[in-house]
């Protein structure tokens, strides 16, 4: 058993009732390698932002949720040595979907775990919420689970529809639960195809297409019913359309990706909302400086010499996030 603690890590209850106060959220960014963790500590360092670090089912599969934690206790201590004395950084759990996951990342050092219930019928997603509260409350560690179902495809979660968060059911969830964030579905979708070409319409001009707006209705009375209470938003890329042009331009082929336009995750920070999870942006940036450097320098061969823009593209889109859409810079 270790505790986040012994390893410099922190929950999220007092960043998310600072940034609820605030008016800010904060990102929660997924990673599954050095590069996206060297880029996510040197972007909240530069900004004094706090940070979430999230793994995925697809992280733990790919690089060991052995290895990712240990990466999140070298973030901690890359942090300082970047200049932050005291760097608030959490490793959280995205998307557990069993009690044993959330209990084995509690015992080997996670600070926050999410457990995803969203699938199951309502009273079974309160039983399993109510159980990792529980057990991970014991050692401080906080939980967000989830109300609602999104659409699109992340790793091994994915639905074809969406079910939208019903405000009449959040109180006697959270209540019941004891979950310290929720989760909702207000039309924020998870992958880099987040509405279909039927679900948008298209821009004239430019022949891209624009994706319907969040159900804000939604969220209000959501903030109504549990004032003060976090909120968090899943499936927020924005997809920008510079790197997906920059992809398609050296040989990729996204047509019609397209994600959450970025003023409207701007309005969401200003409310209750104070978590924002953000993934597909970052594998768009690192491919897209990855094929851009290979395209024009054939000879090279060094991962290094590709993975070094792609990382510096990487933070340059994390340091926009946190600077000019969600609000969380100079918070710590
Ligand atoms: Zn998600």
């Amino acid at each position: 058993m270790v505790s986040y603690k012994e390893l410099g890590l922190v929950n999220t209850r007092e960043m998310f009732k600072k940034a609820v106060a605030g008016g800010y959220a904060i990102p929660a960014f997924n990673f599954n390698t050095m590069e996206q963790m060297q880029a996510i500590v040197q972007a909240a360092v530069e900004t004094k932002s706090p940070v979430i670090m999230q793994v995925s089912k697809g992280a733990r599969n790919y690089a060991n949720a052995t290895i990712l934690r240990y990466m999140a206790q070298g973030a901690v201590e890359y942090a300082k040595e970047l200049g932050c004395p005291n760097p608030q950084i959490v490793l959280h759990l995205d998307h557990g979907d069993t009690f044993e996951l959330c209990k084995d990342c509690i015992d080997m050092g996670f600070s926050s775990v999410m457990i995803d219930g969203s699938s199951l019928p309502y009273e079974d997603n309160i039983a399993l919420a109510s159980k990792v509260v529980e057990y991970a409350h014991k050692y401080d560690v906080t939980v967000e689970a989830e109300l609602g179902v999104l659409a699109g495809v992340e790793d091994e979660v994915s639905s074809a529809v969406s079910h939208y968060t019903k405000p009449e059911e959040v109180i006697d969830f959270s209540k019941r639960t004891g979950c310290d964030s929720l989760a909702i579905s207000i039309g924020t979708s998870h992958g880099a195809y987040k509405f279909t070409p039927a679900q948008c319409t298209r821009d004239p001009k430019t022949g891209k297409l624009v994706p319907p707006p969040l159900a804000f209705d939604i969220l209000h009375e959501i903030e109504k019913k549990l004032p003060g209470f976090p909120i968090v938003l899943h499936g927020s890329s924005s997809v920008p359309q510079d790197e997906v042009d920059t992809i398609n331009k050296y040989g990729g082929k996204l047509p019609d990706a397209v994600g959450i336009p970025e003023e409207q995750l701007r309005e969401a920070s200003k409310s209750a909302v104070c978590k924002i999870n953000i993934d597909s942006d970052s594998r768009l940036a690192m491919t897209a400086a990855i094929r851009k450097y290979l395209a024009e320098n054939p000879s090279h061969f060094d991962p290094r010499q590709y993975l070094k823009p792609a990382r510096e593209n990487m933070k340059k889109m994390y340091i926009h996030k946190i600077v000019n859409v969600l609000g969380s810079n100079d918070k710590l």
